[in-house]
């Protein structure tokens, strides 16, 4: 048993390694890895068979035999991503290398029972693969996120703000069976952590978060080229982090959180009073990722109102932000979801300019502080690569510091 987990650790950290580095040779595996040139062979061998890696002709020889180089067969295996989002639901089709095939977008689940969605969503993935002609054979299976806290083993949310009614209703399980597809489950930051990984975005970096803001705000951990997974899957609960002693009292049980100060739905709540006063003109739809989307917009226009109230979520957001970069010693925030699609660049100018004078580190390490390469798809697509990581190179996370 614990021969066979050896085996598909090797496995896993060898075609992680021809997934970033390739194409490569088995001589330069084993010097990357230190694994000796049998347990290379059998594993490379293993890959080929199925199919997940090609022979793609010689390297330069170095007197001795040509080398034959390996590279990823990206079309072989494809991961299906799904975030449930408060507005939207978004599914991403992706490839081993991380391409997107296709993606849709659907409004959220609103009201609905967690029965009537999950139907719904069955639907919605069968309509994407046929319009992409995808072959079911190939799709080692869905990757789902969702907005924490989560409860991980029994597969469901557990009080999520916009999802109470969801607490306890075993998703993962309804959607596997509706499906027949494996599905693996984690909170969106955590999702968006691993795809910003998987697209080869952290390259150089082992010790980064993905901050995640879509309805409320997350972050997902990467220590040590691991990802950090606390006791129960509910690590990087930056939203709940408390930014006043003294301040409000948060649903969650603790008091003066993060959300309640930087959340999309409070810069709303507040550009809708200063709309009422007659100080802001933004058109308010009452969705909330679509108002704050008007407020980041007319933020970008030099709205001095709309500016203050970005700004200010910006700063909340910093502070929670240094925070954290002071207790995990990270070289690396990437700012992630919807709602930093349109003001963004506030964020991160606000977040990075806070880090240099006010982190505690700051005279040791810059810490950089960057948008996400997968935009409004971040946790869609983290979840796809959440699903190809598990099912073919599962806890090797860790190989972006050894390449
Ligand atoms: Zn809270």
């Amino acid at each position: 048993m614990k021969q066979t987990h050896r085996r598909e650790s090797s496995r896993g950290k060898i075609l992680d390694l021809i997934r970033v580095s390739g194409p490569v040779s088995r001589v330069e595996l084993a010097d990357m890895t230190g694994l000796t040139q049998a347990t290379i062979s059998t594993a490379v061998r293993s890959l080929l068979n199925d199919g997940v890696v090609l022979e793609t002709g010689r390297g330069e020889s170095t007197g001795g035999k040509p080398r034959m180089l390996l590279e990823l067969n990206p079309a072989s295996r494809l991961g299906l991503g799904v975030h449930i989002g408060q507005d939207y639901i978004t599914y991403v089709v992706a490839d081993l290398s991380g391409r997107v095939l296709g993606r849709r977008r659907v409004s959220g689940p609103g009201d609905a029972s967690p029965m009537t969605v999950v139907s719904r969503i069955t639907d919605d993935i069968d309509r994407l693969f046929d319009a992409l002609a995808v072959d079911r054979e190939t799709v080692v299976g869905m990757g789902l996120a969702a907005p924490g806290p989560l409860d991980r083993t029994e597969g469901a949310m557990i009080g999520a703000p916009s999802f109470r009614h969801w607490t306890g209703f075993p998703l993962r399980r309804a959607l596997s069976t509706t499906t027949g597809l494996h599905c693996e489950f984690d909170n969106d930051a955590t999702a968006a952590a691993i795809g910003e990984y998987w697209l080869g975005a952290t390259e150089g970096y082992s010790s980064y978060a993905s901050v995640y803001m879509g309805s409320g705000i997350g972050a997902g951990i990467v220590m040590d080229g691991t990802i950090y997974q606390g006791v129960s899957s509910n690590v990087g609960e930056i939203g709940h982090v408390s930014v006043d002693a003294n301040g409000l009292p948060c649903p969650c049980g603790n008091i003066g959180c993060l959300e309640l100060y930087a959340s999309p739905q409070v810069v709303v709540a507040q550009a809708a009073e200063a709309a009422a006063r007659g100080e802001l003109n933004v058109p308010l739809t009452g969705v909330v990722s679509e108002d704050f989307a008007a407020v980041g917009t007319a933020a970008n226009d030099g709205d001095p109102v709309a500016l203050r109230l970005i700004g200010r979520s910006a700063e909340y957001l910093a502070s929670a932000v240094i925070s954290m970069v002071n207790l995990l010693d990270l070289q690396l925030v990437v700012l992630a979801g919807s709602a930093f699609a349109t003001a963004g660049s506030f964020y991160v100018d606000t977040i990075a300019s806070a880090l240099d004078k006010r982190a505690m580190a700051r005279a040791i390490h810059r810490v950089e502080v960057r948008m996400s390469v997968n935009g409004n798809d971040a946790a869609a697509l983290g979840a796809a690569t959440l699903v190809l990581q598990d099912r073919l190179s599962p806890r090797t996370l860790r190989s972006v510091s050894i390449a």
